[in-house]
């Protein structure tokens, strides 16, 4: 049985050499992660060359995603780089004291109004909420509080404010330093963290294609405003990451996954791509196997509906990166086998299609899910007919033949769809039919006399031009 959920895996440390890489894509990575919030311009491209050549030697399509570290706020540096914390003291934030200047009473801040957009009786979380302080008062830039759970505070660990709030803009001078470099690598996802609503998107979206990128926008939500603006946010981005760390944090973990069930139905519905992120694998940092919590939340994930589930430091700086992506990729196997009867599409019979390829995916998606079709073949230049397929559930395989390797790597995100390398000949319909079913049974995805269903457009070569279905039988060529 093909996997129908995808795996996005962050690089790092821990991924850094051709082997691993390779066992990483034979485990069933999908789409490869460039974490921007570490390392530099340099490490970047190394790793995106070497994940290139790792799966070019194991034929596959790997598509990369550069992720902007956003405007985290961060502590600065301690003297002796960590303090210990204790539960019922006192301790300062102080965006004007010396870069490393820190010790037991207080650190530098990277954000110079912080103190502006906090109030007493508000709580600060550091370090993914390991840590939280609550505001006692503020002396100028100088921020007082007290600390209600201790534990070890390390060098530039990130601040959330519990409620969400401050005030920082999402992109900083260094994510459009990096987006620039994003175009210049010419990379298939660009994630954007912290965004407040769709104008941050598309200020994202604007400056990726004034630097000459074209590849697929990811929304990050991550922030209380994110939540609350979900709709323009959703509408004006390609791709929609559920970021369960920061989101986690701001929100509380306890409406956490109430929020993702929310989020992949609405992304779902509005026909765009959905990742589900942060923490899936956790304790495959160090374990080999992964605890039954992990299991259940990678499950519950592929049964919401999500496109791809993703992993952090379980890949870039963990024990088993690809025994970590096997795991998962067993897990999304195991939980597709029980399609939930909530969650079944009705095939959109309410809805009018605006679009002409959008009426033809739904129309063959109704009959692929009507009669015996071992395989949904799309003709496609950018990928948007399978698109469209793959919002309406099915366990039907919904192949992308595209000539475009960038549309190869981008369909690699979405849910039921996979890319085949294929040269669009429109000159000669026959020899066409006959091409596209010989290319089937070379990769042994269709048997002989099984049924497929095929999307082409009659003018081909002409984006967005699909308007045909057909149901074809299959024959070898002998
Ligand atoms: P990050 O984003 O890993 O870049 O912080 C994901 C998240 O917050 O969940
Ligand atoms: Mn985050």
């Amino acid at each position: 049985m093909l996997r129908r959920t995808k795996i996005v895996a962050t690089l790092g440390p821990a991924s850094d050499d051709k082997e691993t890489l390779c066992d990483m894509i034979n485990a069933g990575l999908d789409v490869a992660r460039l974490n921007f919030s570490h390392g530099d311009a340099a490490d970047h491209i190394r790793r995106a060359d070497l994940l290139r050549s790792a799966a070019e030697s194991c034929g596959r399509e790997v598509g990369i995603m550069g992720d902007l570290q956003g405007p985290k706020i961060r502590i600065r540096r301690f003297k002796e780089h960590s303090v210990s914390l204790v539960d019922g003291e006192r301790f300062f934030l102080d965006s004007t004291l010396d870069l490393m200047d820190g010790d037991q009473d207080g650190v530098g801040v990277a954000l110079d109004s912080l103190h502006e957009d906090v109030s007493p009786g508000d709580i600060l979380l550091l370090n993914d909420g390991m840590i939280t302080l609550e505001i006692v008062s503020i002396d100028g830039t100088r921020i007082h509080t007290t600390v209600i759970n201790g534990g070890i505070l390390s060098d530039h660990k990130g601040i959330n404010l519990k409620g969400g709030g401050l005030s920082a803009p999402a992109l900083t001078e260094i994510d459009k330093q990096n987006i620039r470099l994003a175009a210049e690598m010419n990379l298939d996802f660009l994630a954007v963290s912290f965004v407040r609503n769709g104008e941050d998107v598309e200020e994202a979206r604007r400056l990726l294609k004034e630097a000459g990128g074209n590849g697929l926008i990811v929304a990050k939500v991550e922030r209380v405003e994110a939540v609350e603006n979900i709709n323009s946010i959703i509408e004006a981005s390609d791709v929609i990451m559920v970021a369960r760390g920061d989101l986690g944090v701001e929100i509380g973990y306890a409406e956490l996954i109430g929020i993702q069930k929310k989020l992949i139905r609405k992304t779902r519905k509005a026909h765009k791509i959905v990742i589900t992120a942060t923490q899936m694998m956790e304790s495959m940092i160090q374990n080999p196997i992964p605890t039954r919590a992990e299991v259940s939340d990678v499950s519950n994930a592929v049964i919401d509906g999500t496109d791809a589930v993703m992993l952090s430091g379980e890949t870039a700086m963990g024990a088993y990166p690809a025994g970590t992506i096997a795991a998962m990729a067993e897990v999304c196997v195991g939980a597709e086998k029980f399609p939930q009867p909530i969650s079944q599409t009705s095939h959109r019979m309410q809805d009018h299609f605006g679009l002409v390829d959008e009426a033809i995916a739904m129309a063959t998606m109704y009959t692929a899910n009507h009669m015996s079709v071992k395989a949904i073949i799309a003709l496609t230049e950018s990928g948007s007919t399978t698109r469209w397929m793959s919002r309406i559930r099915s366990d039907i395989p919904i192949y992308a033949f595209t000539p475009y390797v960038s549309t190869s790597r981008r369909v690699a995100m979405y849910r039921g769809v996979y890319p085949v390398q294929f040269e669009i000949d429109g000159e000669n319909p026959r020899s066409l039919y006959r091409d596209i079913v010989d290319t089937l049974l070379a990769n042994k995805l269709v048997e002989e006399g099984d049924f497929a269903l095929l999307t082409k457009g009659e003018l081909n070569g002409v984006s967005g031009s699909t308007n045909s279905m057909s149901v074809i039988k299959i024959t070898s060529s002998s």
